[in-house]
């Protein structure tokens, strides 16, 4: 019951119509309306030919029998022979009759034809715009006939001379035809509609299965994809679109899953080392002072290396939600990198790190952002070097650059993993890590890098080699001067 009265809601609610029917609807109203002015043009030409035609013989006897009424030899002629005279003067088809002064017919062309007063009975005015207004308009049985009465005098006599000329015998043929017309437009009207129906349907079955493939998509599952057309229209662009649009959300997703399992992954470690150091103080720390300081120390190292992670952490959710405040004001790029170089000087004591040169020069960006930028380079210059090797940073201006590069001698990255540290999580085999006596990271400092890089216009190159070293080049823009 209810489902039945929705799908009437649905008929009478154009709202609800499928673009389909209303697009078949519109087409049909048109084909309607085009087909109805051709049919209507076409039976009030045929109709106006008609008429015109009758009137222009009407008027052309009528004229000729005005000329010769004044001409006095034909009319002794017409006296004389009256038939060869009613020839001269009329056109085929038009019967002339003459009457005298009290009514009688004297004179007939077509004996057939019928009576005058009949023709007088059945006079109509309200004849159709396409009838002529100079002759009255007959209508007999299946018969539309002009009928002209004019005077004449001769010999002192008066007379009349009644003209009629039949417009059409075939009445009941035409209203036929007009019939024939109705309903060869209608089937016609069904027939187009149908077909651009069916038409419509069949363009528009991809926008169905689209929309079943897009119900049928589930978070759990982003794998299904809409069936492409072979043909190279809209269609065919919407369902490579929608295609390319759920190939992009399924891999953000997988990202998200990657990165929520790699950092509960990363988080593990430091909590168990944690957990382990404080069950064994539970155990043994409080008799003994050298455990105790020893699961002190190593808690507060596990809880700061957590703590740094979580932070990187924030600043990447922050980053991707675009929540990341970036503020962004003039800067000057040789004090911000002698502030970072002599903190690490102080710290990086088992290196030597070394400031070539440090030009002047002013950029765009955020002071703790940027200041974190040249930070992560160097601290991976200072951990995957051995120690007593040699960092060294060197800030120079070029046309419209700062060309910042940070190089170290350490360990170096083999091409094939250089395109993959700036992925989050990445590290190169922890072992290499290990044999250069670092301790390894947690592998987001680069894509920190990278993101701090994009939100500046900063362009970051490197060359490495295996064993000899790594240089991070950073270009990064000047502030334009103003003119
Ligand atoms: P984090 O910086 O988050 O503490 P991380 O240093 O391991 O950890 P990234 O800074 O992103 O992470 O670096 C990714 C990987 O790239 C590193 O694990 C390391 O293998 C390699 N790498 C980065 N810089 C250098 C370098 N200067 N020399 C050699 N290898 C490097
Ligand atoms: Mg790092």
């Amino acid at each position: 019951m209810s489902s039945k009265t929705s799908l009437w809601k649905r008929i009478i609610n154009p709202k609800e119509w499928e673009i389909s029917t209303r697009l078949t609807l519109v087409y049909a109203a048109v084909i309607t309306i085009l087909l109805g002015c051709a049919c209507l043009a076409s039976v009030m030409g045929m109709y106006y030919i008609i008429y015109h035609q009758a009137e222009t013989e009407m008027t052309i006897s009528v004229g000729i029998a005005l000329d010769k009424m004044n001409d006095p030899q034909f009319m002794s002629q017409a006296e004389e022979k009256p038939h060869e005279a009613t020839e001269e003067v009329l056109l085929p088809g038009v019967v002339l009759r003459v009457a005298d002064e009290s009514g009688n017919i004297i004179y007939d062309t077509d004996k057939h034809f019928a009576a005058v007063e009949v023709l007088r009975d059945n006079v109509v005015d309200d004849g159709m715009f396409w009838a002529s207004d100079k002759y009255k308009l007959v209508r007999l049985k299946h018969f539309m006939i002009y009928h002209h009465e004019m005077p004449m005098e001769y010999k002192g006599h008066h007379y009349t001379l009644i003209f009629s000329r039949v417009i059409t015998a075939e009445r009941p043929m035409l209203a036929k035809m007009q019939e024939w017309l109705v309903l060869g437009g209608a089937l016609g009207i069904f027939l187009v509609v149908l077909i651009v129906y069916i038409g419509i349907k069949r363009a528009f079955r991809p926008l169905r299965d689209f929309i079943s493939t897009a119900k049928s998509i589930e978070v759990s599952d982003l794998s299904t994809r809409m069936e492409v057309p072979p043909s190279h229209d809209e269609m065919t662009e919407l369902a490579t679109t929608f295609n390319r649009m759920l190939d992009r959300i399924e891999e953000g997703f997988k990202q998200q899953q990657r990165f929520v399992s790699d950092a509960s992954h990363e988080l593990r470690t430091p909590v168990t080392v944690i957990k382990g150091y404080a069950d064994m103080l539970s155990r043994w720390g409080q008799s003994d002072e050298a455990t105790l300081t020893e699961g002190i120390t190593a808690i507060r190292t596990e809880a700061g290396d957590m703590q740094e992670l979580i932070e990187k952490l924030l600043f990447l959710a922050r980053a991707d939600q675009n929540r990341q405040i970036v503020n962004k004001v003039p800067l000057e790029l040789s004090e911000l990198v002698e502030d970072v170089y002599k903190k690490l000087k102080l710290t990086a004591t088992r290196h030597n790190v070394n400031l070539l040169s440090n030009d002047e020069g002013y950029i765009m960006g955020d002071k703790v952002i940027m200041k974190e930028l040249v930070r992560i380079f160097l601290e991976n210059g200072i951990k995957y070097t051995p120690e007593g090797g040699t960092i060294t940073i060197d800030s120079h201006a070029i046309p419209r650059y700062m060309c910042l590069e940070i190089a170290d001698n350490g360990i170096g990255i083999a091409p094939e993993d250089q395109e993959k540290i700036f992925q989050r999580f990445y590290r190169v085999d922890s072992s290499r890590t290990k044999e250069a006596g670092q301790p390894g990271g947690t592998g987001l400092g680069l894509s920190i890098a990278q993101w701090i890089a994009d939100n500046h216009d900063i362009g970051i190159s490197m060359e490495s080699e295996l064993g000899k070293g790594t240089k991070f080049i950073l270009m990064i823009p000047c502030l334009e001067e103003e003119a």
